[in-house]
């Protein structure tokens, strides 16, 4: 994750700043400072509104799947009741073509969680998992997924992977997600998922650096701690200022 700190603080609205923002605007336009994703919201704008964001609950990641987190199904039901309580419901899918750079399968000679040098860091080998259209990209079948308002997918382009709801792995490739929140409203976001201390934790590190309010749902997450990366996330998460709850 080497250059991450440069692109985080490039990206860096504290949310706080971002509603001064607002109101300091209607005094000062044109302004560089404000962003163009806030055009034509007008002055009912705020962001008080709060999503789950449900990380990557599909079946590669699922026991029986080709990169299962250690039961990863479990979390399932807590997930469903989540949906439930919350009024908006984002889920994210990771996507990969077949031949996908983050594959070991794609590197003669290396083994799924052996690490490369890509143009943008250091990359960890995963085994083939969750393959545009194939059943182990799919949700876990008990997924209450119908309510949710919007799917992202993440990991399409071949030569970048991504952990990260809202970056890319070279840090600078946005998804979109931080502009769909802001324009609904959105300040605030939960999140659960898997796992903990790769998709779900570096979502939620970039959702603070991009000024929202976040909390991660532990008890609705599973690890898959790679040479502890379980304790260093949390660290990096609880330094950062995410709630874990
Ligand atoms: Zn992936």
């Amino acid at each position: 994750m080497t250059g991450g700190n440069a692109a985080r603080a490039a990206f860096s609205t504290p949310f706080a700043t971002f509603r001064a923002m607002r109101v300091s605007q209607s005094l000062l336009t044109p302004s560089p400072f404000w962003p163009n994703f806030c055009a034509g919201i007008g002055d009912g704008f705020d962001m008080a509104e709060e999503a789950l964001i449900v990380i990557d609950v599909q079946n590669d990641f699922c026991p029986g799947g080709s990169l299962a987190v250690t039961e990863g199904d479990k979390i399932v039901p807590l997930i469903n009741e989540m949906i439930a309580g919350f009024e908006h419901v984002v889920l994210t899918q990771d996507w990969h073509p077949a031949n996908h750079s983050s594959f070991a399968s794609q590197h003669p000679g290396k083994e799924p969680f052996g690490t490369i040098e890509m143009p943008y860091g250091p990359q960890t080998l995963w085994p083939d998992h969750c393959v545009q259209g194939s059943g182990g990209a799919a949700f876990h079948p008990a997924l209450k997924w119908a309510k949710a308002e919007l799917v992202i997918r993440k990991g399409f382009r071949r030569g970048i992977d991504s952990y990260s709801a809202f970056h890319e792995n070279d840090r600078k490739t946005p998804t979109g997600l931080a502009g769909y929140l802001r324009e609904r409203g959105i300040g605030k976001i939960t999140l659960a998922g898997l796992a903990t201390d790769f998709c779900v934790a570096y979502s939620a590190l970039d959702a603070v650096s991009l000024g929202f309010d976040v909390t991660v749902r532990l008890d609705a997450c599973r690890a898959i701690d790679l040479g502890g990366s379980l304790e260093t996330m949390l660290g990096r998460m609880r330094d950062a200022g995410v709630t874990l709850a």
